[in-house]
C-alpha cells in the first residue's frame, strides 16, 4: 500500500466533520486546485483527484463508516478489489461530471468553471488543421530578420456555403438527438454510484444542427482549397529548427470552425565561410607565414560584407580576435554576438629550391627557437584551446 493522506487530512477537516463541513471543505479544495486554474500542473492534479477521493469516500456514510474503522485498507470486502480507494480510478472525466451532483445548480457560481462541469452544453466547434511550411535562411538574413510573403495552399471557407457545407448556407435543422446542445447525458454504475457524464451526440457529432442538403460546390464540407497570399515577419536571431505560429493563418475547419495555425520553421541555410555558434559566428583564417611574422592587414568575411582586419607582427597561430558586434542578435533582445576569427598560419607543402635555402639560413637563428618564457607566455594566452 502506497502511503496515502489520511482522507480528513487530505480535506482538513475533524474526524466529527458533518456532511455540510465536508462539502464546504472540498468545494474550497476543489476551486483551488482546478485543473482551470493550474494548467499544467501535475502536483495541483493530483490535489485535486486526492480531494475527490477522499471527499467521495466520505461523503458516502457507509463508506466512511467502513473507512473509520479499516482505514485506506478498508478491510475485507475492500471496495475495489482489496486494494483500497485508489486515486488512479477516477479520471478527469469523473470527477468533472460529479460536480454536478456534489453542488448542485450551486456550482454555476464559480464562474469559469462552466466548461468543465458536465451538465453544460458542449456544442463543439471543430478546429482546422494547421499547416506547416518550412522558411530558409541565410545567416545575413537571421542577422536582420526579414519580412517573407508567400503563396501557400490553403483550406478557406467555400464562399457559396459561408463554410456551413449547407446548400446556400441555410439547409440546416436542428439535431433531433441532442436537440441542439451537441451533447447527450449518459449514466454510468461505478463503485461510486451512477455517474452522469455528457459525450459528444454521435448524430451531429457535436455541432448541434444537421445539413438537410449539401452544399454542391463543397459536397457538404464547407471548405474549398485556395492558394493564400500570406506575408509575416522573421525576427532576427532566429535559430535552425525553430517554429513560429501564426494564429489561425492555417487550414479552415469543416463546417465553419476555427482555422488552424500556420507552422513556420526555420531552415539555416549553411554559410560557405561562416560558422554559427550560438549568437557568435567563427571565420577560419589561414595567414602566410610572412604576415604572421611581419604583420599587416587581411579581408575577412562578416555576415555585413567584407572588413579589413589588422594583423599585429608576431600573430601566433590559435589566437583570436574578436570582431565586436559582428555576430548575431539574440531572439530576445540581450545585444549581438561577435565574430570571432581563429587564427592559423600556412606552413607551405611544398617549397622551390630559393625558399627552401631562405627558411633554412633562418633554421639555426636563436632568434627562431622560442624560450621557455616566450613559451609560457604564449601558451597561457592561448588557454581556451586547451580548455
Ligand atoms: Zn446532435
Ligand atoms: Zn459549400
Amino acid at each position: 500500500m502506497e502511503n496515502k493522506r489520511d482522507y480528513y487530512e487530505v480535506l482538513g477537516v475533524q474526524k466529527n466533520a458533518t456532511a455540510d463541513e465536508l462539502k464546504k471543505a472540498y468545494r474550497k479544495l476543489a476551486i483551488k486546485y482546478h485543473p482551470d486554474r493550474n494548467q499544467g500542473d501535475k502536483d495541483a492534479e493530483e490535489k485535486f483527484k486526492e480531494a475527490a477521493e477522499a471527499y467521495d469516500v466520505l461523503s458516502d456514510p457507509d463508506k466512511r463508516a467502513r473507512y473509520d474503522q479499516f482505514g485506506h485498507n478498508m478491510g475485507p470486502q475492500g471496495f475495489s478489489g482489496g486494494g483500497g480507494f485508489h486515486a488512479g480510478g477516477m479520471s478527469m472525466e469523473d470527477i468533472f461530471s460529479h460536480f454536478g451532483d456534489i453542488f448542485g445548480g450551486g456550482f454555476g457560481d464559480l464562474g469559469g468553471f462552466a466548461s468543465a462541469g458536465g451538465r453544460q452544453s458542449r456544442r463543439r466547434q471543430r478546429k482546422g488543421s494547421d499547416l506547416r511550411i518550412k522558411v530558409k535562411m541565410t545567416l545575413e538574413e537571421i542577422a536582420t530578420g526579414v519580412s517573407k510573403t508567400l503563396k501557400i495552399p490553403t483550406l478557406v471557407p467555400d464562399s457559396h456555403c459561408n463554410g456551413t457545407g449547407a446548400k446556400d448556407g441555410t439547409a440546416f435543422t436542428t439535431c433531433p438527438t441532442c436537440h441542439g446542445n451537441g451533447s447527450v447525458m449518459t449514466s454510468q454504475q461505478t463503485m461510486f454510484g451512477t455517474m452522469q457524464s455528457a459525450t459528444t451526440c454521435p448524430q451531429c457529432n457535436g455541432e448541434g444542427k444537421i445539413i438537410t442538403e449539401a452544399c454542391p460546390h463543397c459536397h457538404g464540407e464547407g471548405v474549398e482549397r485556395k492558394e493564400e497570399v500570406v506575408s509575416f515577419n522573421i525576427p532576427a536571431g532566429v535559430t535552425d529548427g525553430m517554429t513560429l505560429t501564426m494564429k489561425g493563418k492555417g487550414n479552415a475547419a469543416v463546417h465553419g470552425g476555427i482555422n488552424g495555425d500556420l507552422l513556420i520553421v526555420i531552415e539555416e541555410v549553411k554559410h560557405p565561410e561562416l560558422i554559427r555558434d550560438g549568437n557568435d559566428v567563427i571565420y577560419n583564417l589561414m595567414l602566410d607565414i610572412p604576415t604572421a611574422a611581419l604583420g599587416g592587414s587581411v579581408e575577412v568575411p562578416t555576415l555585413t560584407g567584407r572588413a579589413r582586419l589588422k594583423i599585429a607582427a608576431g600573430t601566433q597561430p590559435g589566437k583570436v580576435l574578436r570582431l565586436r558586434g559582428k555576430g548575431l542578435p539574440s531572439t530576445e533582445g540581450y545585444g549581438t554576438g561577435d565574430e570571432l576569427v581563429n587564427v592559423m598560419v600556412y606552413i607551405p607543402e611544398q617549397m622551390t629550391d630559393d625558399e627552401r635555402k631562405a627558411i633554412e639560413s633562418l633554421q639555426n637563428q636563436p632568434n627562431m627557437k622560442p624560450a621557455e618564457s616566450v613559451k609560457n607566455r604564449i601558451f597561457s594566452k592561448l588557454r581556451h584551446i586547451f580548455d
